[in-house]
């Protein structure tokens, strides 16, 4: 896919920052940087795969587009009926009318449904608190989305305690299109399910992407998992995007030391590869006091001097390319033969 789609949305130096207090007085001592400057585009019936370690500032990305916390710096810029809403600056009223356009599914399918609702309500409730339908055509929009999703009309009264993870996630899915969305956000959407139900659960949100034109951002640590989803992917690591790219180029051609020892961890799927695991020394650091230069470079095995004393901006490197490294124009990276590589792993259709 190209970048040909229309923008739906964009977000340029965003950054939230968590003040730590301390003493009886609560003093600001200092910030927690969990988003440090991030841009990045999402376009009308695309995925973007957001991936990093935990810690990097991925669900927190998420929570800003959903406008779900407040922004400390920055701007998101949402596109609709040939307008630009500036999600920063816009009224509560107005802030109302993009919630309608976006959702959110989450990673928990056991903790993230209200066990004392039954799925009529559950599924109900965004039509309900909207004033979009109540009675007889709640119910009627209920059925066509429990349809939708692959789920048993006949099971509208059961309480969520009665299914399945693969199935409750199915819950979770119909929620999130209640209000036919033009962007979810789905935020580790099958970490917590088996590889069996996984492969489901993707074919399903694929086959929706292209039934709504859905755009979603898809957040996850598993690269094998987004590389099936994802038409790009953005690479995080402490609070910032260090490589963005199309899939088939970030995964065959990384060009961010980072990147590839994310990819390295992939299980391989062909027993004559040769590549090996890199084991990063060291956690990520803390996000309130971030290394100088460049933040990965305490961990980074192509480390120079400059690297820790200057910040590398993201740049273009190739088209669509983007890499914030001192070095990505002569360090060689090894990549993964991805896609395909994971297709097996999860048993998920390419449709390229
Ligand atoms: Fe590694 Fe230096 Fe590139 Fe940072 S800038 S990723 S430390 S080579």
């Amino acid at each position: 896919m190209s970048d040909d789609r229309p923008v739906l949305l964009e977000a340029t130096g965003l950054k939230k920052y968590f003040p730590i207090q301390r003493g009886f007085f609560r003093r600001t001592v200092g910030y927690v940087r969990a988003v440090d400057g991030v841009d990045l585009v999402i376009h009308e019936g695309e995925t973007l795969g957001l991936v990093g370690e935990s810690g990097s500032g991925k669900t927190t990305v998420g929570r800003l587009i959903l406008r779900a916390t407040d922004v400390t710096e920055g701007t998101i810029r949402f596109h609709r009926d040939g307008q630009v809403l500036d999600l920063t600056r816009v009224p509560r009223s107005q802030l109302r009318e993009y919630r309608r356009e976006t959702s959110v599914i989450f990673q928990d399918p056991f903790s993230s449904l209200d066990p004392r609702m039954t799925v009529l309500d559950i599924v109900g409730e965004p039509l309900r608190i909207h004033g979009i339908a109540s009675g007889d055509e709640l119910r009627r929009r209920v059925r066509e989305l429990l349809q939708l999703v692959g789920l048993r009309v006949q099971h509208m009264n059961r309480y969520p305690y009665a299914f399945s993870g693969g199935q409750r996630q199915r819950i979770g899915i119909a929620r999130a299109l209640a209000l036919r969305p033009r962007l979810i956000v789905a935020d580790e959407p099958v970490s917590a399910l088996d590889v069996s139900i996984q492969a489901q659960v993707l074919n399903l949100l694929r086959s929706l992407q292209q039934q709504f034109n859905l755009a979603y951002l898809f957040i996850s640590h598993d690269l094998a998992v987004v590389s099936h989803v994802s038409q790009r992917v953005a690479v995080m690591y402490l609070g910032s995007i260090v490589e963005t790219a199309p899939v088939d180029a970030l995964y065959s051609t990384p060009r961010h030391p980072y990147t590839e020892a994310l990819l390295s961890a992939i299980p391989k799927s062909d027993p004559d590869e040769t590549r090996s695991r890199i084991i990063l020394p060291g956690d990520i650091p803390n996000p309130a006091d971030p290394p100088t230069g460049c933040r990965f470079h305490p961990r980074c095995r192509y480390a120079r001097d400059i690297c820790r004393a200057e910040r590398p901006v993201l740049r273009e490197i190739a088209p669509r390319h983007q890499v914030a490294c001192h070095l990505a124009d002569e360090l060689r990276l090894t990549g993964v033969a991805a896609p395909a590589g994971a297709q097996n792993a999860h048993g998920i259709e390419q449709t390229g």
